[in-house]
Parts: structure tokens; sequence; C-alpha cells
């Protein structure tokens, strides 16, 4: 390949053609499901790259996470060439239109493949003929799948299956957001609905533009290279379904519409009709159209609210009040990365890449908190291993510039106990005391287990509390305010966990515990470097929450943090 060769795809197009590999994969099925995994990790990886020509050129694409040298030869000849030899072959043994048709219910590939034969490979075209009763003479459909067919195909795009976890969503409406921003015409971009409001999970992505001309932006929006299919509502409104299983609800308007159709799409639908309901009450008319969401809150006689906070959980009263708080905690406030782990236990990169990474960040300080021994699964650190930790830590700390907190991540034990002797629990920097093991406990004996723990001599923070997966584990069984009475006559504080499947305590607990004067820290829960920014998505959770800087002991600077969480005190 010539080094001067003119690339044939950029980067979102060398994604889409992966995420198709992925795709085919996917319904080739059995041990193709794992291959098809690394295809979508690869297309998320690119879509993400600042300058995949560097990456490409000087063949170092196996540089990135989760790239190896497979994938890569892919991506480099379909950055060169458009084309994949793996993608070609793939696209030959299946019928034309497979990826788009399998998405409707019922429909397999091997009906796929008759209806190909008979030239329908597109949910149009398969509309068409249901419509026009040709379909109904195909071998294999008869009337009762026709109808059944046509009845689904008037919601011409299924809700999504699943919903997506917070980093998710933001991937994909990052990068619809920045290929909005350039098309021309385009005045304001947003992200609106619950992504905007950082809910823990998103169902659809929604994104709000205002353009002089909307249809040629809507036009535009469409031609988006990930997109797999897509549905005109109206004159304004579009959705599109992207291929890594992602929907977004595109809504253009004239700019002097902007900002009331913002303020309308972010929600939540609770806070929309209480506003609502108080503008009539007080007969305030938005006739004449507000510039911006602030104007339209200060027409109301409120306060600007938060999108976090427009959940209709006592905002509007307190805006109107003028005691919404001020000061709510941002990304910026943050001086230090909070629960890290490193290869010590089930970290994936060493301490010295982590505490690198804390300092590039423009962090002040890192705190080090592998498993403990109850973690067997995650190769907890018995008390030799810690010890050589320690050492470690002393050697990177002569070579950075941030300091290093020699910490734990250590288990609550069945009996509330932590799992080091007292001896070593006060020699640490800091404590992170959370629930690995033995979630199905009841109510009782989970809430005495989680206070006893609370209730330890040394200073500990309470790691994602209440053990919750999103959409796979539930949040345990306790009785939480009194867990939080004890804790607020405790030396504990809260971990706000950034964690994306995690974010755990939710906010309503937050509040709870505010009303307790208890002290929070928003947490990475970081297995790896890339994964110590989920400090935004814990900032997200804590504003949902209605935490302030203050309450946040990673604000402080190093001395007084080290201070605040120390064990022994
Ligand atoms: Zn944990
Ligand atoms: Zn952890």
């Amino acid at each position: 390949m010539s080094e001067t060769q003119k690339p044939q795809l950029d980067r979102f197009g060398v994604a889409a053609a992966l995420q198709e590999i992925a795709q085919l994969m996917d319904l080739k099925g059995g041990k193709y499901r794992f291959k098809a995994k690394a295809y979508n990790a690869g297309a998320r990886a690119i879509q993400a790259v600042a300058d995949l020509d560097r990456l490409v050129r000087e063949d170092t694409l196996t540089n990135l996470p989760r790239i190896g040298d497979a994938l890569a030869s892919q991506i480099k000849q379909l950055y060169l060439t458009g084309q994949s030899s793996v993608l070609n072959g793939l696209r030959q043994e299946f019928p034309k239109g497979v990826i788009e048709l399998s998405s409707v219910p019922g429909l397999s590939v091997e009906k796929i493949k008759q209806l190909d034969e008979a030239g329908i490979s597109s949910i149009a075209q398969l509309k068409a003929a249901a419509e026009t009763g040709r379909l109904e003479s195909l071998k294999g459909f008869g009337p009762k799948t026709a109808q059944r067919l046509l009845t689904q195909l008037a919601t011409p795009i299924q809700k999504p299956k699943r919903r997506l976890h917070l980093h998710q969503a933001w991937n994909t409406a990052d990068q619809v957001v920045e290929y909005l921003r350039v098309i021309d015409g385009v005045v304001d971009v947003s992200v609106a609905g619950s992504l905007r409001r950082w809910e823990e999970t998103i169902g659809v992505i929604d994104v709000v533009v205002s353009a002089k001309d909307p249809a040629a932006v809507m036009e535009k929006f469409l031609e988006f290279q990930l997109i797999l299919s897509s549905y005109i509502e109206d004159e304004n409104t579009c959705v599109a379904q992207f291929a890594d299983g992602a929907q977004v609800w595109l809504t253009v308007v004239p700019p002097k519409e902007f900002a009331i159709t913002l303020f309308v799409k972010t929600g939540s639908q609770a806070h929309i009709e209480k506003v609502q309901k108080y503008a009539e009450k007080k007969r305030i008319s938005f006739a004449r159209l507000p510039k911006t969401e602030t104007e339209l809150y200060k027409r109301l006689g409120m306060v600007y609210i938060p999108p976090e906070l427009r959940e209709d959980q006592g905002e509007i009263e307190a805006a109107l009040a003028k005691k919404l708080p001020e000061d709510l905690v941002t990304e910026a406030d943050i001086k230090g990365v909070v629960h890290c782990h490193t290869t010590y236990s089930d970290g994936i990169h060493t301490l010295e890449a982590m505490v690198r990474g804390a300092e590039e960040m423009g962090m002040k300080y890192i705190t080090i908190t592998d498993h403990s021994p109850t973690a067997i699964y995650a190769n907890g650190l018995k008390v030799d291993r810690l010890m050589r930790q320690w050492d470690e830590i002393d050697e990177v700390q002569e070579k950075v510039s941030i300091k290093i907190l020699r910490g734990t991540e250590s288990d609550i034990i069945a009996s509330g106990e932590l799992d080091y002797p007292d001896a070593v629990l006060e020699k640490f920097d800091v404590i992170v005391a959370s629930i690995h093991a033995r979630y199905k406990m009841d109510s009782a004996k989970m809430t005495q287990r989680i206070t006893t723990a609370m209730r330890q001599p040394v200073f500990k923070i309470w790691g994602h509390g209440l053990g919750r997966l999103l959409q796979r584990r539930p949040p345990f069984e306790c009785d939480v305010e009194h867990i939080l009475d004890v804790i607020a006559e405790s030396k504990a504080a809260i971990e706000v966990n950034g964690d994306p499947y995690r974010l755990d305590l939710e906010p309503r607990w937050l509040r709870e515990a505010r009303k307790r004067k208890i002290k929070f820290v928003v947490s990475t829960d970081a297995h790896s470097v890339k994964a110590m920014n989920n400090v935004k998505y814990g900032v997200a959770i804590a504003r949902r929450g209605w935490v302030t800087r203050k309450e946040v002991l990673n604000t402080l600077n190093t001395t007084a943090f080290a201070k605040a969480v120390k064990p022994a005190q």
C-alpha cells in the first residue's frame, strides 16, 4: 500500500463497516457471537479516535485498547480501500438487506432469503409488498404472517429492546452532536431528555437542534453513516436507529423556538407539567418566546433549575423560594480520584499507570484501594502483598507530583466486621468498606450487618452502598433510613460510585443522607486508567441528589482530604 494512498473512508465509515461485520457475525451465531463483540468494541474505539490517519500510517492501531492484529488489519483495509475481506465474505453468505430486515421480529434469515429472491430487501419494500397483498402469495408467508408484519411495520421503529448505560448513551450522543454542529445552517445543538438529566439508564437519546431550514438539517442528519434505519415522524422530528443499539430522536426547530423546545424535550414529564400548571395559575404566557432556559425560569419567578434536578422532587418550590443549592458539585470541583484498583487485585493497569493517569487528569491525589483478603475472586490482598504494595507506593511516590494515598476496599463480611485486623486498618490512609458477597440476607440481618460495619471505630467510606448493578441486580433489601441515621453518628461517609453499571447510592438516598448532614465522596471505582473518567457519572448522580461542593470530601485539597478520611481519628 502506498504511503500517500488517499483514504476511502473516515472513522465513522470504518466504524459503520465494523458494526456491520459484528451484526452479520451475530446473525451467524455460535462462536461468531464472541467475534461480534470484538468487532463492536473495535467500532467504538475507532469512532472515538482523534487521528485515525496517523494510527494507520504508523501501524499503531494495536495500541488502542482491545484491538488485536486481525482487527487492525481489517481497519487498515477499510480505511485505505473502503473494503474489508471479512465483510465481503460475510455479505456473500447472507441475503441483501438482512441487517435491516432482521430487526423485524419474526423474520428469520431463511425468510429474509426468500424475500431477497422475490426482490424484497428493505423494510420499505416489505411494507409495500404487504400492503399490496403480494407478500401473502410468497412461499412461507401467507395472509396471517402478512397481516402480522403489517401491524408491526405500522410502528416502523421498535422501541429499543434494552436501555443504555450512561457511558454508552453519551458515546453515541457526543458523536451525533459533533456531526450536527458542523452542518451548514445549524445554530444550536443540545442533548435533551433523560440523558441531559443524567438518568441512570437511557431509553432513547433526545437531541434538539435549531436551524433556519430544519428540513435540510434533518435530511443531512439521516445521512450519518452509523445510522442503520430511520423514520421521519413529522417535519421537525425523526428517529434514527444506530447499529450499536442506540436510538436517537432528533428535533429540529427554527432558532427562536430552541430554548422552549429544549426545555420541553428535557423533561421530566412531571417537572414540565408542574411548571405549566404554575404558569397557568399565575397567568404567565410564553407567547413571546424566551431566548434561553434561564429567561424562561426567570419569567416564572424561579432561579434556573439545572437539568439533573428537573424531577418534581421539590426543585420547583425551592426555585421559587430561591432556596435551590447554588453550589451543586461540578466535575471541576473534584480534586482527587477515589477508589481505584490496580493489577494487585482485579484492575487491568499497574499502580504506576493509574497514578500517572490521575496526574494527567490534573488531579491532586489518588487513593489506591485494591480488594481485601475475603475477595478471593478479585485477588484480594493478604497482608504480605499489601506491604509489598505499600513499598511500591513509596517508590512511585518519588516519581510523581500527586499524592498517593494507601487505601483498601475492605470487604464487609457477614458479621459486619471489616476483614483486616484493626492494627492494619489503622495504618491505611483511607478505607472504602463494601459488600461483595452474601447479598441475599433478609432485610433485618443486612441492616444489622451494614450498621455494624459503619460503627467500626475506624473512619470508612461506605462503598457502592446497596450493591445494585443496573439492569442486572436490584439494591439489597435493608432499612436504608436507619443505616443513614447510624452513619450520621458514626465515623463514616458515603460513596457516590461513578461506575456507570453501579451509580450507587441512588439520588433519592443521597437527598436523605444530606438531610442528616452526612459527607460524601464521588468515586470512580476504576479498574483501568480510562475508567477514572467515571468521575463525571459520579458527579452527575451526586447533582441529581442535590449534593453540593462542600458536602463532597474529595473537593478538598490533599491535606484536608487526607485528614478527613484518616481511618484512625
Ligand atoms: Zn467493590
Ligand atoms: Zn471497587
